[in-house]
């Protein structure tokens, strides 16, 4: 996790997603200022990069924009006539945090006295938010705001979670909630309906691309496009895992396409193999070969894409298009009605595998399926 944390993304216009990163830049260039965000997302989308940078922006030291902005909003509130002035300048003034300043540093360390982060999954938050309704009220130590990062606040107990909806419902002016959670259907609609919420979706290739970039440049490696695909592909879109996995390339010197394979679990059974195990309905010896990628560690989400190109091509040479693509022998092995049966099965299993729990169950209930039918 060495290289997920150095590079982490530190200020809005580094953040990978391209949806969050407008949301955000949005809500922070206009005058209204949100007291709770509610962050929900599958792992390793990058919500608590997101959190810290909302934190800096908030308590930097150098930051203008919005930051001033709000304040003086508040200070309209407080009827502080001083202020209203100085509220009718535009918002071209940067927003970014200076990552300089001793706020954003320690911030960036994780140990700003004034930015909170709770992990409610670790027990549930009941002492934390005690802890939090007491001093919640207290001036920040010496930044504007107290921020509060709760992680996987879905895990709160009922008791913690309305102690969390009376701070909620009337927060003190320099406090800012951050929920996340990966399971958003699982918060009260009472909580979730105080917070601007952010919804941070899988990563496409192209984000994590990005955000592998910045490492590569970053540390200097050689990677070829395909290579990158390779692990983009294998991330399951997510930034930590796909940075995890370049991780662990650089630390066994496998950044070619050809030893990456070997790291991703690719060394099992050729997809072309397998097709063609499949062509024969050989039941056992394709769950055998399954259990065996599983040992191994196989990622089957590449193993079953390539099981779908291949297909497809077939498909598309039964047509005569790109015939070259594929062997004569395996084009006869299937019928049309076959491949189009195999395709809507595999494409089935591609999307299964995503939320499975046993990970090689969708491709072995796949095969039964097909070798049954
Ligand atoms: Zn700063």
């Amino acid at each position: 996790m060495v290289l997920y944390r150095k590079y982490r993304p530190q200020k809005l216009s580094e953040l990978d997603s391209s949806a969050v990163r407008e949301s955000l830049t949005r809500i922070f260039s206009s005058s209204f200022m949100p007291h709770a965000f509610l962050f929900s997302g599958s792992r390793g989308t990058g919500k608590t990069s997101a959190a810290r940078i909302i934190a800096k922006i908030l308590n930097c030291e150098e930051a203008t924009g919005n930051r001033e902005q709000v304040t003086n909003n508040k200070k309209k509130e407080e009827k502080d006539k001083k202020a209203v002035s100085q509220t009718d300048g535009k918002t071209d003034v940067s927003i970014e945090p200076c990552n300089k300043c001793s706020a954003c540093l320690s911030i960036t360390e994780g140990s700003n006295l004034d930015v909170f982060e709770i992990d409610a999954a670790s027990n549930r938050g009941i002492e934390e938010i005690r802890d939090l309704r007491e001093k919640i009220r207290l001036a920040p130590v010496s930044g504007k705001y107290k921020v509060y990062i709760i992680d996987e606040v879905h895990m709160l107990t009922n008791e913690a979670f309305n102690a969390l909806l009376k701070t909620l419902e009337e927060p003190p002016q320099h406090a800012v909630f951050i929920l996340a959670t990966t399971e958003p259907e699982k918060l009260p609609l009472t909580i979730i309906s105080r917070c601007i919420r952010i919804n941070f979706q899988k990563a496409s290739s192209e984000e994590i691309s990005n955000c592998l970039s910045r490492v590569i440049s970053g540390e200097k490696l050689e990677l070829t496009e395909e290579a990158l695909r390779l692990i983009a592909a294998s991330a399951d879109g997510s930034f930590r895992d796909a940075t995890k996995i370049l991780e662990q390339a650089v630390a066994e010197n496998a950044l070619t396409e050809e030893k990456l394979k070997v790291l991703l679990g690719k060394q099992n059974i050729s997809p072309e193999k397998f097709l063609q195990l499949i062509g024969k309905k050989d039941t056992k010896v394709l769950l055998e070969e399954i259990i065996k990628m599983g040992q191994s560690g196989a990622n089957f989400r590449l193993f079953t894409e390539d099981i779908l190109h291949l297909l497809h091509d077939l498909l598309v040479a039964q047509f005569g298009i790109d015939k070259n693509k594929v062997s004569a022998e395996m084009v006869d092995k299937f019928s049309k009605n076959d491949l189009s049966f195999l395709i809507k099965l595999f494409s089935r299993v591609y999307l299964e595998l995503r939320g499975a729990s046993i990970p090689q169950l969708p491709l072995e209930l796949a095969i039964v399926e097909w070798c049954e039918k």
